[in-house]
């Protein structure tokens, strides 16, 4: 069979895989929008292979940078089953529809700009197949697959293949993007065993989680500088899926608890609300500590008395009159994008506000500007001078570190295990990981360049 990384390769946004058996049967696993690949126009609108010859697409989880491209590939021609968890199939609808409203408010006379439309996503909708964890599908009677939970969100599934050509027999995994252990809502993400070959993720091949504390008294800290001692603004960018809960769920037992005042919190994206939801109705896949958190008060995970859900212009509105000092948490996490930017637009200049940021920012974006201590930024058309105080935290981080990485490898590891591909990480992040692995694993790692083709 033929494995080719159409995304992301040395990058972590765009993900795209291909497997080609030698029957001709054709398996895509992921197909999301590349945010990095400025030189390539044309990167998300055309796809690098015949689209009319894939027979099933396998989805690892609802994030836009693995799921966003689905609907143009459906619009291309394709035909076969999406194979997702339930959990991610009813994120996608909303992502989706979220992702044609940016496009269509980008791309307001250029409508040939847009990928998609609200008629390629419903199509989308109608090719979903949802399997649970760990049950063994037959695709035909030469491929079956299974989903693991990866840890990374709700639903989040890393895939096992096994393979049977012509009596040979291998088994492949996709690690998809795996969580970071420990984390505050999601199960830890569980290894694939008797695997030939493993495609990771390395998004964070090269760093260690430096916060030594729990994600409430990080929250503790920056809620008391910023809007006890003085009358400021927390802006914390998050993506809607995942951190957003993270952090609304942290904030509500600290309320609860009496650990912090009652301060008011917006969750100003329009996907917070659908998320939340989802996260309650399938809060049996979540870990055992917030299932029991749940149970054990008032039945929901993210409701309390101060949060304010920004829904409509008309919440848009309340929000700009409120005064006091408060909690934002907005989209999109790297700050490209999304309502963050009108606050971020609003607030630069405003020495009493802090911008926390709690995610990983890819090189160019306005996240990573603000990090590299940029004192002008451009946003909304307009140069403005940074007099926000701009923080960064890893608590709430949704991916492992190198350690984290290492263990998940060693825990994949066996003789059988013949090759591990690096994708979804920065080029330096990759081969800092590869040198700090264990000779034996070290000596399986390939790093692949974008349409390379390897034979397995
Ligand atoms: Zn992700």
């Amino acid at each position: 069979m033929k494995y080719t990384c159409w995304g992301a390769a040395k990058q972590v946004t765009g993900s795209m895989h291909l497997l080609q058996l030698d029957s001709g049967y054709t398996i895509l696993i992921d197909c999301g929008i590349d945010y990095e690949d400025k030189t390539n126009k044309e990167i998300n609108a055309r796809f690098p292979f015949d689209v009319k010859q894939i027979d099933v697409l396998i989805l690892t989880h609802a994030h836009i940078d693995h799921s966003g491209n689905i609907p143009n590939l459906v619009k291309q021609g394709f035909k076969g089953e999406i194979i997702c968890t339930e959990p991610t199939a009813y994120l996608l609808e909303k992502l989706w529809i979220d992702s044609v409203n940016i496009q269509n408010s980008n791309n307001k006379r250029n409508k040939s700009a847009r990928l998609y439309g609200f008629k390629e996503v419903k199509a989308s909708n109608e090719q979903v197949f949802t399997l649970p964890f760990y049950e063994r599908f037959e695709l035909n009677k030469n491929v079956a697959i299974s989903l693991h939970e990866a840890g990374h969100i709700i639903g989040a599934a890393s895939v096992r293949l096994e393979i049977d050509e012509e009596g040979e027999k291998k088994v492949i995994g996709f690690t998809g993007d795996l969580g970071n252990p420990g984390s505050k809502l999601i199960v830890n993400a569980v290894s694939m065993k008797n695997l030939d070959a493993l495609i990771s993720e390395t998004t964070y091949g090269n760093r260690h989680h430096q916060e030594k504390r729990t994600p409430e008294e990080v929250l503790i800290e920056h809620v008391t500088n910023t809007c006890i001692k003085q009358d400021g603004r927390l802006i914390i960018p998050a993506f809607s899926v995942g951190r957003t809960q993270a952090i609304l769920f942290t904030l509500k037992k600290l309320f609860n608890e009496g650990k912090l005042p009652s301060i008011r919190v917006f969750a100003d994206s329009p996907l917070a609300l659908a998320s939340n939801n989802i996260h309650n109705r399938y809060s049996h896949y979540l870990n055992s500590e917030t299932q029991d958190y749940k149970r054990d008060n008032d039945g929901s995970l993210f409701d309390f008395k101060s949060l304010y859900l920004v829904e409509d212009a008309n919440d848009i509105e309340d929000m700009e009159l409120y005064r006091d000092s408060c909690i934002i948490v907005s989209s999109a996490g790297m700050l490209e994008g999304g309502r963050i930017q009108h606050h971020i637009s609003d607030h630069i200049q405003n020495p009493l506000c802090t911008i926390l940021i709690a995610g990983f920012c890819s090189p160019g974006t306005l996240g990573a500007q603000l990090l590299m201590g940029q004192s002008t930024i451009r946003i909304k058309g307009k140069d403005k001078y940074v007099y926000a105080k701009v923080l960064q935290t890893d608590v709430f981080s949704a991916h492992p570190d190198t350690i984290g990485l290492q263990q998940y490898f060693e825990q994949s590891n066996s003789d059988k295990l013949k090759t591990i591909f690096f994708v979804h990480g920065e080029e330096m992040a990759m081969y800092d990981l590869k040198e700090v692995l264990t000779e034996d694993l070290r000596n399986k790692v390939i790093i692949p360049n974008r349409g390379e083709v390897f034979y397995l």
